[in-house]
């Protein structure tokens, strides 16, 4: 059992990227286990060249170890095919032609975060005319293939988990979310569907990330539990009884001066900016411990001594609370 990093590479590593990897290697190492390594270079056409060698030395230069082989997801399509094809048998996913513009078309406004909840189209013509939907596939129209979860309100729907910093958490799964595209029309399989084989086959018991991810953790436990009920991931299958998740915590973001949270495009502050202007390994970890919340003042530390003061209630004490970073970071971290 081990925590993760799973980094994107479409881009170096920034501030707030260092921040959630310190916290994954905190927490795992605190429970006495290691931290794998997965690249997640999936998403060929987001993926920057130079990138995957970036974050393994990046990495390294903060003291953040992982332990084994390092995983990349591009080279697990033959996995992601074998399973696909068992949700597919399963009539868990059904094809859908539907074009960005007539999803959002058809959607009712979605909140802030502008996750729209797939309306359904395709869903109905898969249940009332199967054949139709199998045709226009053989027929080589355009087509993603998307989960079928259950209905809004559904109580086998219904998601309850509890993270560690952000407390008890409820999602309806058809409502909140709804049915999302695990195989993209270009043929890539998408994030939802790869995290959560990836996660279980790797026997990762231990994630942490951002909270923006909150709402998908829903969808990967129930996703999750599909898989095992399959039969995916063999011994685990008897291992993880599918009540068995593993733990969550979802950080504050750091967010920059305007309050938007920190992107791998803003290169300023970006890890190869800030060793190139002479920031240290220990400002860096130093600042994000304090960013965690674990120390009251930015102070230079080593990930060891991080560990020492390591504590998911000082992270907790932060909930809700996103941290601002200063335009001028780059000044208070080369004074530390
Ligand atoms: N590759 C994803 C990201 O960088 C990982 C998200 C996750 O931790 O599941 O956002």
């Amino acid at each position: 059992m081990s925590g993760r990093f799973a980094p994107t590479p479409s881009g170096r590593m920034h501030l707030g990227n260092a921040y959630a990897m310190l916290a994954a290697w905190l927490s795992a190492h605190q429970r006495g286990e290691d931290v794998r390594l997965r690249i997640e270079d999936i998403d060929v056409p987001r993926i920057m060249r130079g990138a995957d060698a970036w974050i393994r030395e990046d990495l390294a230069w903060l003291g953040l170890s992982w332990s084994g082989d390092v995983v990349r997801q591009s080279q697990r399509t033959t996995v992601y095919d074998d399973v696909f094809a068992v949700l597919r048998d399963a009539g868990l996913v059904y094809p859908c032609f539907c074009s960005r513009a007539e999803i959002r078309a058809a959607s009712a406004p979605q909140e802030g975060d502008r996750f729209i909840v797939y309306p359904g189209t395709c869903r109905r013509l898969h249940d009332d005319d199967p054949e139709e939907a199998a045709a226009r596939v053989r027929a080589g129209e355009r087509h993603s293939w998307r989960l079928a979860v259950p209905a809004a309100h559904a109580r086998d729907g219904i998601v309850l988990f509890d993270d560690r910093v952000y407390g008890a958490q409820r999602y309806d799964l058809g409502g909140d979310i709804g049915d999302i595209v695990i195989r993209r029309s270009d043929g890539l399989y998408a994030y939802q569907f790869v995290v959560t084989l990836d996660d279980l086959l790797m026997d990762i018991d231990d994630i942490v990330r951002g909270r923006d991810l909150l709402r998908s953790t829903a969808l990967q436990i129930w996703l999750r539990g599909r898989l095992l009920a399959h039969g995916v991931g063999g011994a685990r299958a008897v291992r993880w009884a599918p009540a068995d998740t593993p733990d969550y915590a979802h950080l504050p973001l750091l967010d920059n001066a305007t309050g938007v949270r920190l992107a791998k495009r803003e290169r300023s502050l970006d890890l190869g900016a800030l060793r190139a202007q002479g920031v240290r390994a220990d400002a860096v970890i130093g600042y994000c411990a304090w960013a965690l919340g674990l120390i009251d003042t930015p102070e230079p530390m080593g990930v060891r001594d991080a560990l020492a003061v390591f504590d998911w209630r000082r992270v907790r004490a932060r909930r809700g609370r996103d941290v601002r970073v200063p335009d001028d970071v780059v000044r208070e971290l080369l004074a530390m």
